[in-house]
């Protein structure tokens, strides 16, 4: 294992010193009634909850995730995760239940970093990997920790077994920006390093640049020296999320911190943000629009390619994910989509595009370019301009 740059800490804690409290949780997998098409999941879990890594924009500090304790400090250990684990992804289990959506198992995301320092304690991640293999499962990784490193051997099995991603976390390149921000995670050159180790390795990786901070990482410059180095390191794919800001704890945690650095840009973000803590659209438009042309400048695909979930899906859950992909891709670049509509219909009943009900999509109404696509993939099994948007065509 590679020892890493420590963020730090600006007030001298380590972040790793968060107080434990182990729980034995009720339930473990988040299951999705779709496939969920930023992860390719189905379904995802979450072995703590709060989080030792204490960014300053995490929303799992919003009031309505309930996280128990001073969020940073105080960190939910599942002990009996794998055991639940078991018990929610065995195949007898499944059959009575119903299969539920294809695609990966999420090893990460909601409020709660997998490979957050009491992993190395704990070992649930490990765990958690040995049962996915033992079934068979596909698993996707999100984390912002090369502590997953450790896990490397696992996740290079899964990959030959049933696939698997390591996909990793930033809100910037910079490594003295990310220590403002960022106080318990390793700096973002390791995080690129170890994404560039795992790339020679075989496996296959992803950056979500999630989330880019308004006036701050998603300026032109801040923007392109992420993508740049997501280039260097190899990476599969990558996407983009905005930083939303739920009114109360979150925001106004953030802006605290941000004041204490660049309280003119604190004022300004406070100003960009509504009640509802969402960025707004034409803001959210143009920096999408400086996303896409990096990324195609540079040839990296905004969205997984359909080669790392290829024979996942249901032929219904495929055509709606290349569907959401599309109008994702199309709307990323400024453009207006035919396809938002369809990948709705078809999420909720993938089973329409299974069966051959092609005449919800007539050619001359105004879904009838999503009926081609449908008409496409059927026949092909490809869509050619999605693998040009993804700059692979
Ligand atoms: S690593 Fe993720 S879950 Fe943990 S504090 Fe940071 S944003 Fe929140």
């Amino acid at each position: 294992m590679t020892t890493a740059p420590r963020c730090g800490s600006p007030d001298g804690r380590d972040p790793g010193s968060a107080g434990l409290r182990e729980v034995r949780a009720g339930s473990l997998l988040r299951k999705g009634s779709r496939v969920d098409s930023w992860f390719l999941a189905g379904c995802g879990l979450n072995l703590y909850r709060g989080c030792a890594h204490d960014c300053a924009y995490c929303d799992g500090r919003a009031e309505k995730y309930a996280v128990q304790g001073e969020f940073g400090r105080q960190v939910e250990v599942k002990v009996n995760a794998p055991e639940l684990l078991r018990r929610e992804l065995e195949p007898r289990r499944r059959r009575v239940a119903g299969a539920g959506p294809g695609g990966y198992v999420l090893l990460g995301g909601g409020v709660g970093d997998s490979y957050q320092p009491a992993e190395r304690r704990y070992r649930l991640a490990r765990a958690s990997l040995e049962l996915l293999l033992e079934l068979g499962r596909p698993v996707h990784v999100l984390t912002k920790s090369i502590l997953a490193e450790r896990d490397l051997d696992l996740l290079l099995a899964i990959q030959a077994r049933s696939r698997a991603i390591l996909s990793m976390s930033f809100s910037c390149a910079d490594d003295e920006l990310a220590a403002r921000f960022e106080p318990g995670v390793p700096a973002p050159s390791a995080r690129f390093a170890l994404l560039e180790r795992c790339r020679k390795a075989g496996l296959p990786t992803g950056l979500y640049l999630m989330p880019a901070l308004p006036f701050l990482t998603d300026t032109g410059e801040m923007l392109g020296r992420t993508l740049r180095r997501a280039a260097e390191a190899g990476v599969d794919f990558v996407v983009f999320g905005g930083l939303t800001l739920k009114p109360g704890r979150q925001k106004e945690h953030y802006l605290a911190v941000l004041a204490a650095f660049r309280p003119e840009l604190a004022e300004r973000t406070r100003r960009l943000y509504p009640e509802r803590g969402q960025i707004p659209g034409g803001y959210s438009r143009q920096i999408l629009a400086r996303f896409s042309a990096l990324a195609d400048e540079l040839r990296l695909p905004a969205r997984m390619p359909p080669a790392l979930y290829e024979g996942l899906l249901s032929a219904g859950e495929r055509a709606a994910v290349v569907l959401e992909h599309l109008h994702y891709l199309l709307e990323q670049r400024g453009g207006s989509s035919p396809y938002g509509g369809a990948a709705r219909l078809v999420a909720a009943r993938p089973e329409l595009a299974e069966g051959g009900q092609l005449d919800l999509f007539p050619s001359g109404g105004s879904t009838a370019e999503a009926g081609r696509v449908l008409e496409e993939l059927r026949k092909t099994g490809r869509c050619l301009l999605l693998e040009k948007l993804l700059g692979r065509a």
